[in-house]
Parts: C-alpha cells; sequence; structure tokens
C-alpha cells in the first residue's frame, strides 16, 4: 500500500529514490525549485539534462541526483496557469502520472513531488493540490513499487492546504 504525505522541506535535502524537478520545457535549469536542485546537484546534472533534448508540457525525464542525497531526479514540465480552461488540469495531472509511472518502473519506494506550477507558472495552489492528490490517489489504486509519495511543500501555509486536502482522502 502506498502512503500518501505533506511535508514541508526544501526538496534538496531528501534523501528519498527520486525528487521530481518542476523544469522548464528545456530541462536546463532555470529559477525556483528548479535552479535550487540544479545548484544541489551539480553542472553534471546540467549536462545529462542536455542529452535530454527538453520535454513538452505534461511530460517527465530520469535523471541521476548527482550531488543531491536523493538517488534521481525526476524532470516534469509544469503548465503555465492562464485561467484554467487551457486544459491546465489535465496538463498537470499528466506531470504527476508520468512521474509516477517513471518510478514505478524503476522500482522506486519513495518520491517527493514539490507543488508544480506554483511559483512562477502561477496554478492556484489549493487548485494544484487538489490535482496531485486525486491524480497520486488515482495511481495508487493499482499495484506499485512506491511505499510512500511525499508531498513537499515550501512553507507552512502550504503545508496546511495539503493537511486539510489529505484528511479528506480515504486511501
Ligand atoms: P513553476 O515554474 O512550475 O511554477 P517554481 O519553482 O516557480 O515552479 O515553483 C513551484 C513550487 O516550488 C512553488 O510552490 C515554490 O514555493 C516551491 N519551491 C521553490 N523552491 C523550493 C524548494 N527548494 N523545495 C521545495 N519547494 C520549492
Amino acid at each position: 500500500m502506498t502512503r500518501l504525505r505533506a511535508i514541508q522541506s526544501d526538496i534538496t535535502t531528501l534523501a528519498v529514490d527520486a525528487i521530481v524537478n518542476a523544469a522548464n520545457s528545456s530541462l536546463l535549469g532555470g529559477g525556483g525549485v528548479d535552479g535550487a536542485i540544479h545548484r544541489a546537484a551539480g553542472p553534471e546534472l546540467l549536462e545529462e539534462c542536455r542529452k535530454l533534448g527538453g520535454a513538452k508540457t505534461g511530460e517527465a525525464k530520469l535523471t541521476k541526483g548527482y550531488k543531491l542525497p536523493a538517488r534521481y531526479v525526476i524532470h516534469t514540465v509544469g503548465p503555465v496557469w492562464h485561467g484554467g480552461k487551457k486544459g491546465e488540469p489535465d496538463l498537470l495531472a499528466a506531470c504527476y502520472r508520468n512521474s509516477l509511472t517513471i518510478a514505478n518502473k524503476q522500482g522506486f519506494k519513495t518520491i517527493a513531488f514539490p507543488s508544480v506550477s506554483t511559483g512562477v507558472y502561477g496554478y492556484p495552489f489549493e487548485l494544484a493540490a487538489k490535482v496531485a492528490i486525486d491524480t497520486a490517489s488515482e495511481v495508487i489504486q493499482k499495484p506499485s513499487t512506491l511505499e510512500e509519495i511525499i508531498f513537499c511543500c515550501f512553507s507552512r501555509g502550504d503545508l496546511s492546504v495539503y493537511e486539510s486536502l489529505l484528511s479528506g482522502v480515504t486511501l
């Protein structure tokens, strides 16, 4: 059985099988959590990312974690928020689904997600958290190697949003 859990942390400090990066489509680094992950992983991460040829919105690609305590990084490209009627929820759900599919194929037991798209990309936090939790809950209905899916929140306020949503989820 897979557990869903929310914590408040800097995702670059987590010793899990994989952390997810909220990347942009170039996969060549950027600001926010992306910049933090590249800084903590070191230049070899960028070198590997250059070979991936970018990614489309909703896709996910795997690299090693290099100097991070996490063994791997799954880079996914979240949608930019344009008001919610441009397919944003489906694209965000695809980020979570595709990242979890990679994790499962790799046999990972633990994965941590930042709140994809809720920084510079402007996705309203609570709406994004609902998509994240709903998609993860749906994925774990099927057999999975994952023991724990962590939603890594940057602020105390973000964590309380996840906590209240998760308390309403029956697993
Ligand atoms: P996006 O471009 O997908 O919106 P951002 O990196 O701007 O990505 O923000 C995504 C989320 O990651 C935001 O909720 C932000 O607060 C959070 N965040 C930023 N840095 C970190 C970090 N080091 N660890 C965990 N979450 C972070």
